[in-house]
C-alpha cells in the first residue's frame, strides 16, 4: 500500500486552475520532494492530502483512506508542518508540543521532541508568538513529528532557517523515512531536496513536469558534469571535442571547461588535455537540481506534445550566463568542427 496516492488531481479556484491533473504516489519509507516555483500548487495540494481542502476532480489517499471520506483518521497518522503555522497567543513552544501530544493520544515527551528540533529548554518555556522565524519553524517541527506519524508531510520545512538548522531538517527526515514514515515535502532550497530525496516531482503552473529520481532526472536530460581544468597554454580542443560524450568543451583565460553526460567522458576527456598541456588543477562539477529544474521549468527537453505555447514563460533572461553546457538540443549535433 502507498503512504499517498493521488489520482488526477485537479483544484480551481473560480477562473485560477491552482492544480492540474496531477497523479503520483509516494511508499512507505520514502522521502519524497516536491518542488516547483511560487505559485506552483505545492500547497494546495498538500492541504487537500490533509483533508483542509476539498479537490474540484480527482482522488487523493492518504495511507490507504481516501482523505476526502475520512480526514479525521487521515490527520491521526499523519505529522504536518503547514507552509503558515498560526501560535496560539501567549502559549509556550513546549505547550504547542504537549498540545499537540494532547491531540493525538500519544505519549511522546515534548522536551525530548523540542531538544530533537534543537530549541533550547529556556526557549521552549517562552510563549512561541515572540520565536524568531527559525525558532518557530523547529517548534513546527516538533509538533509534525508527533506520535510517530506513518506520513510526514512538511511544506518548506526549511524556510527561515539557519544552515544548522537546514541540516537537521535533512537528517531528521532521513531518520524518519528510516523508521519507515513516508516524507513527503516541498521545497524552495533545491540542493537540500537533492540531497534527501529518494524522488522529486517538480511542478510547474499546476503541472508535474517530471518524477524521478534526482539521477535519472540528470541522465535524461544529459546533463552530466562540468570539468573544469586549468592549464598552463589552452591548446588546440578539438581532440577534447572528439572525445564520446564530451558536449562542450570552451576556454576561459587559462580554465578549460569541458562538459561530460557520461561519467567515463570526464577521464578520457582529462588525458588528452593532460597530454597536450600541463594541468595544474582540477575541479569537477556534478549538475545540480537548480540546473535540472531550470531545464524542465523553462525549457522542457521531451514536452512530447506539441509545447503550442512557443513564447515560453518568460522568466528566460533570469537565468545567469550559464550558456556553456546547455543541457538538451544544443548538444544534438555533437562535433562543431
Ligand atoms: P505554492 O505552494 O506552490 O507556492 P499554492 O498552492 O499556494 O502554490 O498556489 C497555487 C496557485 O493557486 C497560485 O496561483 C495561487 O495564487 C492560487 N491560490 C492558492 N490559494 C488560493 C485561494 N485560497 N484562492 C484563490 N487562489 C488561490
Ligand atoms: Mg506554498
Amino acid at each position: 500500500m502507498s503512504a499517498v496516492d493521488i489520482d488526477g488531481l485537479t483544484k480551481r479556484y473560480g477562473d485560477v486552475t491552482a492544480v492540474s491533473e496531477l497523479s503520483l504516489s509516494v511508499d512507505r519509507g520514502e522521502v519524497f520532494g516536491f518542488l516547483g516555483p511560487n505559485g506552483a500548487g505545492k500547497s494546495t495540494t498538500i492541504n487537500i492530502l490533509l483533508g483542509f481542502l476539498d479537490p474540484t476532480a480527482g482522488e487523493v489517499s492518504v495511507l490507504g483512506t481516501d482523505v476526502t471520506r475520512d480526514p479525521q483518521s487521515v490527520k491521526a497518522r499523519v505529522g504536518l508542518l503547514p507552509e503558515a503555522f498560526e501560535p496560539v497567543p501567549n502559549l509556550t513552544g513546549r505547550e504547542h508540543v504537549a498540545a499537540a501530544v494532547e491531540t493525538k493520544g500519544s505519549d511522546d515527551d515534548p522536551d525530548a521532541l523540542l531538544d530533537r528540533v534543537g530549541l533550547a529548554p529556556e526557549d521552549a518555556s517562552r510563549p512561541a508568538d515572540d520565536y524568531s522565524t527559525g525558532m518557530f519553524q523547529r517548534m513546527a517541527l516538533a509538533v509534525a513529528l508527533v506520535g510517530e506519524p506513518d506520513l510526514l508531510v512538511l511544506d518548506e520545512p526549511s524556510a527561515g532557517l539557519d544552515p544548522n538548522g537546514v541540516r537537521l531538517v535533512r537528517e531528521i527526515v532521513r531518520e524518519e523515512a528510516d523508521r519507515g514514515a513516508a516524507v513527503f515535502f516541498s521545497s524552495h532550497v533545491l540542493d537540500e531536496v537533492e540531497r534527501v530525496s529518494d524522488r522529486v516531482g517538480i511542478l510547474q503552473d499546476g503541472e508535474l513536469t517530471a518524477v524521478n529520481s534526482v539521477e535519472n532526472l540528470r541522465d535524461d536530460l544529459g546533463m552530466g558534469s562540468v570539468v573544469s581544468a586549468t592549464v598552463d597554454a589552452v591548446p588546440d580542443l578539438d581532440p577534447i571535442r572528439a572525445v564520446d560524450a564530451v558536449t562542450d568543451v570552451s576556454a576561459d583565460g587559462s580554465t578549460v571547461r569541458v562538459a561530460c553526460a557520461a561519467p567515463g567522458a570526464k577521464m578520457a576527456a582529462l588525458r588528452r588535455l593532460d597530454d597536450r598541456a600541463t594541468v595544474a588543477d582540477v575541479t569537477i562539477e556534478e549538475s545540480s537540481l537548480e540546473d535540472l529544474f531550470e531545464a524542465y521549468t523553462t525549457d522542457r527537453p521531451e514536452a512530447g506534445d506539441g509545447d503550442a505555447g512557443d513564447g515560453a514563460t518568460g522568466p528566460g533572461a533570469g537565468a545567469e550566463s550559464a550558456t556553456g553546457d546547455e543541457p538538451s538540443a544544443a548538444t544534438a549535433g555533437g562535433d562543431r568542427t
